[in-house]
């Protein structure tokens, strides 16, 4: 039980990507080791944000690829994004003015979130944003209204089985109302456009997205039923990265999948589709410094170790939740015997524990000042953290190329 601080816990892709792996790795530590940034920091490999998109690209050549903003919004992934010819699935003005900022042409921006305020929408519009998606007849009247003769997607609720993130029941309403509520976008001067889903996050089956797919042709048929022709499938975001204890199925494998989905429940109608990734383009990019700040024993009879780190839930672990994501460790004194510990982050706060009933052994002779690496957390970290809580900062980001 001690594969958690070892190095071939990080490099489980056999083959070329193990040197791949190396490279970015080896970038990342000359970074750590010549700039010796304050800790807790992200640095994020830009190389490899490059090359995680030109993966989804080349496994679904011919689906629109709009990265999610929400996994990694630095600048600088938003900058190479948009040289790399990527398009952006935003959920704020903010994201939206990121964006632009960077390059992006607003034909290139979906504002996918649902939930949104009217004025949120004429934001986007009059930044040049033509392409929403909604979920509900206040957010069709306000497109109407405020983003008139726009393209707009319904989202349809769907099952994430598989997810390890699922969306529950937040997001997204049942076909026969999004049926509806094209038909209304239809009559009130929009652009019903199609349907989208999200199948959850972290998704480690390759046909997860079959159901939304098969639900999405009935509205499309009943649509065309009409006389209104759909034309846009939105699969959102899911594709998986690599973490501790999970090893997804290759890129392949999901493009495989979706492909065969869109072929059984679309036939020779073949619609334009959409995919928004978000954490398979950079978890794998980025690697969290921490330090450990403290590390004591509860009692005399425990043989676990606490392990305190200056990065918890409230400076960007905020996946560690239910410990549903858990990220690969190195620490500065790797090789020697360890033993178990429960890792914990270092504000007030009792639920500032990151991991205590996921297996993790570190090195026994671990103390205050080492460093604990946080392998593949380039997704939903930075973005994650708070402002100040507990005078703690947010967490810092650098880039490397
Ligand atoms: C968060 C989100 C995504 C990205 O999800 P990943 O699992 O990171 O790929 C895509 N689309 C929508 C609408 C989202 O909310």
């Amino acid at each position: 039980m001690t594969e958690s601080s070892t190095p071939s816990g990080m490099s489980p892709v056999p083959g070329g990507a193990g040197a791949r792996l190396e490279t970015r790795h080896e970038r990342i530590r000359r970074f750590l080791d010549e700039e010796r940034p304050a800790t807790p920091c992200l640095v994020v490999d830009l190389e490899t944000v490059r090359q995680r998109f030109a993966a989804v690209r080349d496994a679904l050549p011919r689906a629109g690829i709009f990265y999610a903003v929400k996994a990694n919004p630095a600048p600088e992934v938003i900058g190479l994004l948009v040289a790399e010819g990527a398009s952006f699935d935003v959920a704020s003005p903010a994201e939206i003015d990121l964006c632009l900022a960077r390059g992006a042409a607003p034909e290139t921006i979906s504002y996918s979130n649902p939930i949104k305020k009217a004025a949120d929408v004429a934001h986007a519009y009059a930044r040049g944003v033509r392409l929403f998606v909604s979920d509900s007849e206040q957010d069709v009247r306000a497109l109407a209204e405020h983003a008139p003769g726009s393209s707009v997607l319904l989202r349809i609720v769907v099952d994430a089985v598989g997810s390890t993130y699922p969306f529950g029941k937040k997001f997204g309403c049942a076909p026969d109302m999004a049926t509806d509520l094209l038909l209304l976008a239809h009559e009130l001067g929009l652009r019903a456009s199609g349907v989208a889903f999200h199948a959850g996050s972290q998704q480690l089956s390759t046909r997860a997205w079959d159901g939304g797919i098969a639900d999405a042709a009935t509205v499309f048929g009943k649509l065309r039923a009409e006389g209104v022709e759909l034309t846009t499938l939105n699969l959102g975001g899911g594709l998986p990265a690599t973490y501790r204890g999970s090893v997804p199925p290759p890129l392949a494998d999901f493009a495989a999948g979706i492909t065969a989905s869109v072929r059984e429940h679309f036939g020779d109608r073949t619609p334009r589709v959409m995919i928004e990734p978000g954490r398979a383009v950079v978890a794998e990019a980025g690697v969290v410094r921490s330090e450990v700040v403290l590390v004591s024993r509860k009692s005399y009879t425990d043989d676990r170790r606490w392990v305190f780190l200056d990065i918890g839930r409230y400076q960007g672990l905020a996946e560690t939740e239910g410990e549903a994501i858990a990220y690969p460790l190195l620490t500065s004194r790797d090789g020697g015997a360890t033993g178990p510990v429960v890792l914990a982050g270092p504000t007030c706060d009792a639920d500032d524990v990151i991991y205590q009933n996921t297996r993790y052994d570190l090195p026994l002779d671990l103390r205050a000042g080492d460093h604990v690496d946080l392998v593949n957390a380039g997704a939903y970290t930075a973005s994650y953290s708070s402002v100040e809580f507990n005078g703690f900062g947010p967490l810092a980001v650098h880039c490397v190329r």
